[in-house]
């Protein structure tokens, strides 16, 4: 294991591509069973690296000393490549995840966090239909059980594209969205969903505040994990919501993913991984309370919380609160122990796929991919499974078709590419649409052609 506190990184032209690169050189030091970059000699001169400070739990300051998986260097999981880029250097970052033995939140430790990760981000809300539908549902249960109206202020934290907020405002809902990614949010106002460009925090709050903005219903949904500063985050919704207003935040359960292998859903953009347990302190070192809370399908299994100023008491704390918490105490996530055995499942889980993808290559047949997700270049860097092993992979979205998967270099072609190639097993990448990719595709079994889906574990759908 090469540790990123042992990285110098170094300046380079790179030859054909007109940009400056940081590369970052792997140098082998000797100290291969290091697990933490604070197990480092403070005075080895390899320390003056891009990670050189001993990480703390971005919540509670709490040394990180225990490791929830380390899934190796990868590129960002966004940064598709163009035909132009396959020669240049790709940048990997590390993808090793903690867990606060304080407060059990599970996060991604601190690397040199570049940028790109949010500035111009190639995701696109309105282009899921399932998501949209998500979008609707929820803004018909939130008008329907808090009474919002025209007098009322909807804010949305990361709105993207004001795939969200356009129901609201078909409802004559004042609504504003804030979104750092200048490019959506340029959609957004095509749209005309007022939409602020900046990132979320105790300062944009407060400059709201001042212009008399505040909200009656604050929400994110899956914001909250990709805050790099949660403290200053969550400090700012604080600031942001109105005496009496409500807000909700979805995000992804940790102990879905633990329970069910999801490890793929971590790559560099989601820095923390919450149970119910540490998000209701991280809200409560706030100020705020949460009086309810709901299990959502959504992303493997996800957490819809709502909370209110702590002395907003005109709104109890429901019973679902308690009976989560306790679920959650039942399966362990009060103890480190679940937390640090979680490696060795996902290393067990790599054996095992490339196992079947060896032995299905040894007998000739051919495998290649359904999608693009963000989660297929977690698995597939992690378990090194490059054109040697998938052939290619195919994805709807316009965007993606003639792109090639960041690390892995696969090539994403139209699903068209299936019909004409007749592979042997179809590997569906974005496992949380399974059924929905299986019904599509059914015509591969004309030729033979198998389903395989690979997490939580290798399974043929035949
Ligand atoms: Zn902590």
């Amino acid at each position: 294991m090469i540790q990123v506190g042992l990285k110098p990184s170094v300046t380079v032209k790179s030859s054909c591509c007109s940009v400056r690169q940081t590369l970052i050189i792997s140098i082998s030091t000797g100290f291969s069973d290091l697990t933490h970059p604070t197990d480092v000699p403070q005075n080895s001169k390899l320390l003056k690296g891009v990670n050189s400070v001993p990480s703390k739990c971005r919540f509670c300051s709490h040394p990180l000393e225990h490791t929830f998986v380390n899934l190796g260097m990868s590129p960002l999981a966004n940064a598709f490549l163009s035909q132009e880029h396959l020669n240049c250097a790709e940048k990997f970052y590390p993808l090793h995840t903690y867990v606060c033995s304080n407060c059990f939140l599970v996060q991604l430790e601190e690397f040199e966090s570049p940028d790109s990760i949010f500035s111009d981000y190639a995701y696109f809300s309105s282009y899921s239909d399932s998501w949209l539908r998500h979008a609707q549902k929820y803004t018909e249960l939130m008008v329907e059980r808090f009474g919002f109206d025209e007098t009322s202020q909807v804010i949305e934290l990361a709105s993207n594209d004001g795939y969200l907020l356009q129901y609201f405002q078909q409802q004559g809902i004042p609504v504003l969205g804030i979104e750092p990614a200048a490019n959506v949010a340029k959609v957004a106002e095509e749209k005309g969903i007022p939409t602020l460009v900046k990132f979320f925090g105790v300062e944009t709050a407060k400059e709201l505040v001042s212009e008399w903005k505040q909200a009656d219903l604050l929400l994110g949904n899956n914001v909250l994990a990709h805050v790099p500063d949660l403290n200053d985050f969550v400090a700012g919704m604080k600031i942001l919501l109105k005496p009496n207003g409500v807000l909700t935040m979805e995000f992804p359960h940790v102990l879905q993913l633990i329970q069910d292998n999801l490890f793929d859903t971590i790559y560099h953009e989601h820095f923390s991984y919450f149970s119910l347990l540490t998000v209701e302190k991280v809200f409560a070192s706030h100020g705020l309370t949460l009086f309810d809370v709901e299990e959502l399908p959504t992303h493997g299994g996800s957490l819809r919380i709502y909370g209110r100023h702590e002395d907003f008491e005109s709104i109890a704390v429901g019973d679902r609160v308690a009976q989560l918490k306790a679920q959650e105490v039942q399966a362990g996530l009060n103890q480190l122990e679940i937390y640090v055995g979680f490696g060795e499942q996902v290393k067990s889980t790599k054996r095992q796929m490339l196992s079947f993808l060896i032995d299905a290559k040894n007998q000739g047949k051919s495998i290649v991919g359904y999608g693009a997700p963000a989660k297929a270049n977690t698995l597939l860097n992690y378990c090194g499974i490059r054109t040697d092993l998938i052939d290619y992979t195919v994805d709807l979205s316009p965007h993606k078709q003639g792109l090639f998967l960041p690390g892995t270099q696969i090539p994403i072609y139209h699903p068209d590419k299936i019909r004409e190639t007749k592979p042997d097993y179809l590997a569906i990448l974005p496992w949380n649409i399974k059924d929905e990719i299986v019904s599509q595709m059914d015509y591969i079994r004309e030729w033979g052609g198998k389903f395989v889906v690979l997490i939580p574990q290798v399974e043929v759908i035949a």
